[in-house]
């Protein structure tokens, strides 16, 4: 197996792992083309297993059950994609090639020019090849007509996607999409797209370890002075 493939199959288990907890039973596969830049990943088996409601800590009464199988397997299925849509940046040595914010912004609208305007993009790269991993499920799934976005932020740690159109006889099942999506962004470091988690401490991000240990250097730097 390449680099580049064994760091598919890493960041893909790390963002399943990342939602669900440890995954022995996961089971991911590479679709080998010919040729291709991107690396293609299906998975599927993963468990995850709803929190005791009994157990002291609270939880939500969202509309969407994030432990419904189906919305588990709609996580994996926008995780693999975000994976293969990174893949085109892996290096083959082991290094992410870097993407320029106003290029991907440009790219995105370039290929999706109604669902996404690009006034509406205020995240950075890692974020948007998420929303990209999306737009291509809406794509394949023959959603994209008549869907606009307004504006798609960051809040309180997690991808927030907001509509100027949404189809009504599609709002369901294109709502059910957009929460997989902002459910996988709380574990996509805003900073360099890896498998990362939600860090408070002033500014709520999610972030990698070492995107993390980077932004403790310098916050230490700004407070201590010298560094
Ligand atoms: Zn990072």
């Amino acid at each position: 197996m390449s680099i580049r493939s064994r760091r598919a199959h890493r960041e893909l288990h790390g963002y399943l792992e990342g939602l669900y907890g440890p995954q022995p039973t996961l089971i991911i596969r590479e679709i080998p083309h010919e040729g291709a830049v991107r690396i293609s990943l299906t998975v599927s088996g993963t468990t995850a297993i709803r929190p005791d409601p009994e157990d002291g800590q609270t939880y939500s009464s969202a509309s969407i059950d994030r432990y419904a199988p189906e919305f588990v397997s709609l996580v994996e299925q926008i995780a693999a994609r975000l994976v293969a849509i990174r893949s085109e940046r892996y290096t083959p040595g082991g290094g992410l090639e870097p993407q320029d914010q106003s290029d991907a912004e440009y790219d995105l609208h370039a290929d999706y020019y109604h669902l996404i305007p690009l006034a509406s993009l205020e995240i950075g790269v890692p974020w948007i090849e998420v929303v990209r991993a999306v737009a291509e499920v809406l794509r394949r799934e023959d959603l994209l007509d008549g869907v606009v976005s307004s504006q798609i932020k960051q809040k309180f740690a997690s991808l927030r996607w907001y509509f100027d159109s949404k189809p009504r006889d599609f709002r369901d099942q294109i709502n059910v999409i957009i929460s997989a999506a902002e459910h996988l962004s709380t574990v996509v470091c805003e900073t360099c797209g890896a498998p990362g988690r939600h860090r408070r401490g002033g500014w709520h991000v999610i972030a990698c370890d070492p995107c993390d240990e980077a932004r403790g250097r310098k916050r230490t730097k700004r407070v201590g002075g010298d560094g």
